[in-house]
């Protein structure tokens, strides 16, 4: 039977990506009779936060993006968490160090650093074998005595040749071995790497098709080795094309809000929006344009995928979402629906302990918590009217707050306040006059709750495209 899965590392908000490739191994596994299994990839433990994999699970789920097999509802090949499978990719890189395929690497980070440096000034590729690494067996001996740390690598071909590697959509891709270095598979700290940890759970959870992004073709040859290594046939590879910004840019948050959550918060329907993502480089045989999950089963075939990469744009979405909300809902499921994204007792708990203190009547809620509910914000230059900015100082303020909150990984309030207050500072602003062009990008006016609750509760891709719609 068929069986396909999706990967995803939780290192940060949930990726339309993420559900855009959710979406066809899904479509897949179901037009075949087979099952979806979804694994989380947490072995980057410096990354991984357990909030970032229940709003992937969360969001997957919203979508109805259901999965067979996973950390939550488990199955037979479990765990399905690569942080609970630590002893297993031990194991099977000291089966290749025995089989003379991986090797132990006692290389220090300068030593590495250095290796590379001669390598460029030589001109040629920076990639690094097994015998570039090697220390004569005597210094091995003495740092393994020490008991310096080392690492497993797996052994690459040296020398001239290609990798052919099949793919479902673009046939055979011929990669340069010269370009594929002596992979760690097992790192210092004991815990493997994306590459040994990918294969081993493909196998051992009998996928038999790997459906993901062109980003991972690169990463195929080492793959196909390590099948190769263990004696274990490969699942048939497919790479999609990746998502693309209006200006054909690979889709990035420096551009456009790439969370699934900002749109949930923007309100578009979950149907919808995975109406649009079935539309990003596949298309019904009927090129009909609006269509159901259900539809898009009953009609998958992934050679209809087209490789020209598909272009996310939100005004696309926001026309087709408009008619589902205006064809498919009966005035008291539009009501209901309404409800449900802005009525919920989880967000309201959110807002209005915030706004209790500042009412004197339930009816001055609405004037201070209506951009909670809203999209971009409608400004103009007189609403960023201070006595102490000029307009010059709120545009640089706005540039340098957005570079900022662009770059910022951890989104709570303290963290962002302490942030931004650094930046104030170094900019030569008061913070309390700093923050004023914020809170009229975010909120459109300073007489309302804190700006840093603002942008908490509001998310980083809605913070981020606001204040960006401020500046234009
Ligand atoms: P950004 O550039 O916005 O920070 P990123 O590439 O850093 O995005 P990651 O957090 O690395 O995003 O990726 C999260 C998930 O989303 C990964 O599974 C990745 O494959 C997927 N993804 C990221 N960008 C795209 C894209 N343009 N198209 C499809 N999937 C993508
Ligand atoms: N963990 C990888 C990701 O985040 C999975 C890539 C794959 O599907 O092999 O995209």
């Amino acid at each position: 039977t068929v069986r396909t899965r999706v990967a995803p590392s939780p290192t940060g908000d949930p990726h339309v990506g993420t559900a855009y490739i959710a979406l066809f191994n899904l479509a897949f596994a179901r037009q075949h009779g087979g099952q979806f299994i979804l694994r989380i990839e947490d072995t980057d433990q410096a990354r991984s936060t357990p909030e970032s994999e229940q709003m992937i699970l969360d969001s997957l789920r919203w979508l109805g993006l259901d999965w067979d097999e996973g950390p939550d509802v488990g199955g037979p090949h479990g765990p399905y968490r690569q942080s609970e499978r630590g002893d297993i990719y031990k194991n099977f890189a000291l089966e290749l160090v025995e089989k003379g395929k991986a090797f132990l690497c006692y290389r220090t980070p300068e030593e590495l650093d250095a290796l590379r440096e001669a390598r460029r000034a030589a001109g040629g590729h920076t990639a690094l074998k097994q015998s570039d690494l090697a220390l004569p067996a005597a210094e091995v001996e003495q740092r393994a005595a020490q008991g310096l740390p080392y690492v497993i690598r797996m052994v690459v071909p040296e020398g001239e040749g290609v990798c052919q590697v099949d793919d479902l959509l673009r046939g055979t891709i011929e990669l340069d071995w010269g370009m594929v270095d002596a992979q760690i598979l097992l790192k210092s700290d004991g815990m493997p790497t994306y590459h040994l940890a990918n294969v081993v759970d493909d196998h051992l959870m009998e996928i038999t098709h790997v459906i993901r992004g062109e980003e991972w073709i690169n990463s195929a040859p080492k793959h196909k080795l390590l099948y190769e290594y263990f004696g274990w046939d490969m699942p048939v590879l497919c790479h999609m094309p990746l998502l693309r910004n209006p200006d054909k840019s690979k889709l990035s948050k420096r551009k456009n809000p790439t969370s699934i959550l900002y749109y949930q918060r923007m309100g578009f329907l979950p149907e919808a929006l995975l109406n649009y993502l079935g539309r990003m480089g596949w298309s019904m045989p009927d090129e009909q344009e609006k269509f159901s999950r259900a539809e898009m089963f009953a009609n998958f075939d992934i050679q209809r995928v087209s490789l020209g990469g598909p272009v996310f744009d939100q005004e696309k979405l926001s026309w087709l979402n408009g008619l589902w909300l205006r064809e498919d809902l009966s005035p008291e499921q539009f009501a209901a629906r309404f409800q449900e994204w802005a009525l919920n007792p989880q967000y309201l708990m959110q807002i209005l302990p915030l706004i209790q203190q500042r009412v004197e009547k339930l009816s001055d809620v609405a004037p201070l918590a209506g951009f909670f509910l809203s999209g971009m914000i409608e400004l103009d230059e007189s609403r960023f009217a201070h006595k102490s900015l000029q307009l010059e100082d709120v545009r640089k303020i706005l540039q340098f707050a957005s570079w900022q909150i662009d770059n910022e990984s951890v989104w709570t309030k303290d963290q962002l306040f302490a942030e931004l207050k650094a930046l104030a500072d170094g900019m030569g602003y008061k913070i309390r006059d700093f923050l004023f062009p914020l809170f009229v990008a975010i909120a459109g006016t300073s007489q309302t709750v804190s700006v840093m609750d603002a942008m908490a509760i509001l998310g980083p891709d809605m913070s981020r495209a606001r204040v960006r719609h401020a500046l234009n």
